[in-house]
């Protein structure tokens, strides 16, 4: 390992489908190592509330209507990456989101001397997370959570926290829409995950097991890209 390298703030790239849990331990991971997570959207309206100088370009696209480009997402991760809190490292998250915007974040950061630490891949089992996320169901009056598979109340259709059975389902929530979710994420997410296997960067951790279970792998993994 290149010892220079080393004391520059580390870079992890967190990739995982909706419902992989990747909030939850994007969350852990920033308090145990100090590390904080950039998301696109919240790197953007910081530089547009800031009034940096790429953060005026992003806005007056945004106001536009357009799409904001690499390059000015680039420019504003380089601000972003150089300020005091940074300085542990960073977890990217939605970002890079194409190989074409990995190259370019590669370029920025062959620039500030860091690299890719590790981009972590939360493998899931697409039928598991269907069933997971399909089955959920929730009390509509105390809030209580019940699962077709899981948790089922004791009494079918009243609710064992408060006798209710007005029990509701979100629309979105239902099988056909939540595999259709992963096929599109996986669709957009293989390409990333080939450019980083390529370049030695790739860890997988199975995010099918218990929260804590998958935030240790999580942590052996940072411990050992850091
Ligand atoms: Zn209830």
């Amino acid at each position: 390992m290149d010892g220079d390298v080393l004391t520059r703030p580390a870079v992890l790239i967190l990739l995982g489908p909706p419902g992989a849990g990747k909030g939850t331990q994007a969350r852990r991971l920033e308090e145990k190592f100090g590390l904080v997570q950039l998301s696109t959207g919240d790197l953007l309206r910081a530089a547009v509330a800031e009034g940096t100088e790429a953060g005026k370009q992003a806005k007056a696209v945004m106001e536009a209507g357009g799409l904001v480009s690499d390059e000015i997402v680039i420019a504003i991760l380089r601000d972003r990456l150089a300020q005091e809190d940074c300085q542990n490292g960073v977890i990217l998250d939605g970002f890079p989101r194409t190989t074409v915007q990995a190259e370019a974040l590669d370029v920025l950061l062959h620039e500030t001397g860091q690299r890719i630490n590790a981009a972590i891949n939360l493998k899931v089992d697409d039928a598991a997370m269907v069933e997971r996320i399909s089955g959920r169901y929730t009390c509509a009056d105390c809030g209580e959570g019940f699962h077709d598979s899981f948790k089922q109340p004791k009494v079918p259709g009243v609710c064992d926290n408060c006798g209710s059975t007005n029990m509701k389902r979100r629309a979105d929530d239902n099988a056909e829409t939540v595999a259709s979710r992963l096929e599109a994420y996986h669709a957009q997410t293989a390409p990333l995950v080939s450019y980083y296997q390529t370049k030695g960067a790739l860890a997988h951790i199975d995010a099918m097991g218990a929260i804590d279970d998958i935030t240790t792998a999580l942590g052996t993994v940072v411990s050992d890209a850091l």
